[in-house]
Parts: structure tokens; sequence; C-alpha cells
């Protein structure tokens, strides 16, 4: 495995996530300082919930997360909403397709594409870089012009399939 393969697959491996979370919340903390923008004290708890795990979770559950910790004053759906697309915007989270859920991105700001492997088991996602560039010159061979890029694979990871029966 190379070393870049590694950091991808750490959803997949037991490791001590808060080195992850940490680690990722003052990457997010410089990036929005560099590019001059306001990680507000919203945006920040919806990222710091993303953050609790390499699992997705959907625009309710992080509502309903916010809430509990935050119980002062309802929130509403749409506040949520756009503290995700911020952080959309600016490549710190992933939206999975298909699981209509979000995560956090584990090398944010340092890319415009990613594709990823869902576990079905523990639901963890491991995120990689760039799309595979055969698929793309693929494209680019076929002169289309590649403006949105999904890639989701679904399976079982390694872990899942030693403890399966
Ligand atoms: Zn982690
Ligand atoms: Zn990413
Ligand atoms: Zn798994």
């Amino acid at each position: 495995m190379s070393p870049k393969t590694e950091t991808s697959a750490i959803a997949f491996r037991k490791h001590d996530h808060r080195r992850c979370q940490r680690q990722l919340l003052s990457e997010a903390r410089q990036l929005c300082e560099a590019r001059k923008l306001r990680l507000t004290s919203r945006r920040r708890q919806v990222l710091e919930i993303l953050l609790a795990s390499h699992q997705p979770l959907g625009a309710y559950d992080i509502l309903a997360e916010l809430n509990r910790v935050d119980s002062a004053e309802r929130i509403a759906p749409a506040i949520v909403y756009r503290a995700l697309e911020f952080l959309m915007a600016e490549g710190l989270i992933h939206r999975i397709e298909s699981r209509n859920a979000f995560i956090s991105c584990i090398h944010p700001g340092h890319h415009s594409a990613a594709q990823f492997l869902i576990c079905r088991d523990c639901e963890q996602v491991a995120e990689f870089e760039n799309i595979d560039p055969g698929l793309l010159s693929a494209a680019d061979n076929l002169g289309f012009a590649v403006d949105h890029s999904v890639v989701e694979i679904t399976g079982v990871c390694a872990e899942c399939q030693k403890h399966g029966d």
C-alpha cells in the first residue's frame, strides 16, 4: 500500500480518531483564515458533528444532533443546509450521493474531485483524493466535457469481512 492509500483508507482501520478530529479541525480553521472566510460557530458545530466519525450523516441527523447539544433554541433545517453548503463549497466536507448524506473531507481543500469506498456493514467511508485518471482520459478521448463526477463504490471492508459469518 502506498502512503497515500494508507491515509485514505484510515476509515477502515483501527486508529485514534481524536487525532483525525484535531488535525482536520485545525486544517479547516487555517483554510478559512487563509481564504478570509468566517468559520462561524454554527458552521464549526456542523463540521464537528461530521468529524465525529468516518461515517456519513444525513442533514436531519445533523439537525437532531445540533438540537441535542444546543437546546436553547430550535434550529431550522435551512440553517443546517446553509452551513453544509458553505462547508461543501470550501471542500471541507463531501456529499455522498448514494446515501444522501455528508462526510468530512480527510484532506480539506486539497482537491476538486473525490471517490469513495463505502462499507455497507460498518458504514465507514474511505475517501480517495482523485478520480481514476483512466476514466477521465477516456472521457477526454470522447471529447466529453466533465463538469461533475461522483464515484462511490459500495462493498464490505476488510475488517467487516473478518467479523462476518
Ligand atoms: Zn479518523
Ligand atoms: Zn475530500
Ligand atoms: Zn466495514
